[in-house]
């Protein structure tokens, strides 16, 4: 049997375990992913462990995204973000090897999109937020081609992040801007992407972007998945834009570490319906 896992505390509602199976199940493997919730001193120890067991390939969420880097070989996107979600531990000739890190929450906004046949290259994009979702959506936006404009709360936050997408990248660096968000709406209202990527719309009905700056011609993607469907969601709707929903970026990071592990397409259907049947 194959165990797959998830580091990260707490890991308990963690959506990941039913997800994974299901793939399983659709493909008839004979595998299981469980969490698990080691002391933040104990990251490296798990790992080893994890390695030592036979463990086929782990996730890691908060609050160890950042904090795994040192104890993996970081791929140049994850190592670029500064987090990785996903661990692959070498078999075969290569079981000596270091660990590999990752980063599939870009390649969830990347794939999202796609799913909506919605092009990033040369478009207009937007993102709210400036910690980790952000981090990864302006990672994806930059790399497929977009010009990105990173607005967040704390103004200093999203300069750090649009110095850190366009370094060693003068190319990009000319199309990655930062501010506040005083100019949310000036700026939405010429996007043609916009990421809320805050956690604005959790715990209240509240959406981070001004209604009246959304239209027709946007996408819309909200990372926020608990509730699904967003104030911004419904006020992006309501003007005509296409709107995408947080399980989606939930999903494809799944699909891609899921792929990344076995070498297998994922069962994308029986995956999103098994994530969407627990939101
Ligand atoms: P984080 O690192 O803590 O960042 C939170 C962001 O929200 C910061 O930019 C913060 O601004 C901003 N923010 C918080 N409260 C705000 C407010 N009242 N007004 C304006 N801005 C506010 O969190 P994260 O891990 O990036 O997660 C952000 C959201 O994305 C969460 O809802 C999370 O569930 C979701 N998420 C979804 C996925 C997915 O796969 N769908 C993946 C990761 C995260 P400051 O910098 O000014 O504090």
């Amino acid at each position: 049997m194959d165990v797959f896992g998830l580091l990260g505390n707490p890991v308990g509602h963690s959506l990941s375990p039913p997800m994974h199976e299901a793939a399983y199940d659709e493909l008839g493997m004979d595998a299981r992913y469980v969490t698990f919730e080691p002391a933040p001193d104990d990251l490296g120890a798990a790992i080893d462990g994890a390695r030592a067991l036979g463990v086929a390939g782990l996730n890691v969420t908060i609050p160890f995204k950042e904090a795994a880097l040192p104890h993996v070989e970081a791929d140049d996107l994850a190592a670029r973000i500064g987090a990785v979600n996903t661990i692959d531990f070498p078999d075969g000739d290569a079981a000596d090897d270091a660990p590999t890190g990752h980063n599939t929450d870009a390649a969830g906004v990347r794939r999202s999109f796609a799913h909506h046949d919605v092009t990033l290259a040369e478009r207009d994009a937007v993102v709210v937020g400036a910690g980790g979702a952000a981090r990864a959506a302006a990672f994806a936006l930059a790399d497929a081609g977009a010009a990105v404009h990173v607005a967040n709360r704390t103004v200093e936050r999203a300069e750090r992040l649009v110095a850190d997408v366009g370094r060693e990248t003068p190319d990009v660096s000319e199309r990655v801007t930062s501010g506040g968000l005083d100019s949310l709406g000036t700026r939405v209202s010429d996007a043609d992407v916009v990421i809320n990527a805050t956690s604005v719309g959790m715990e209240e009905d509240r959406s981070p972007v001004p209604s009246d700056a959304l239209h027709a011609d946007l996408a819309v993607l909200d990372a926020v998945y608990r509730p699904l469907d967003t104030r911004l969601l419904r006020d992006a709707r309501e003007r005509g834009a296409t709107t995408i929903d947080g399980a989606w970026m939930l999903l494809y990071q799944g699909v891609e570490a899921f792929e990344r592990w076995t070498g297998r397409d994922a069962p994308v259907d029986a995956m999103n319906e098994a994530l969407r049947a627990r939101l």
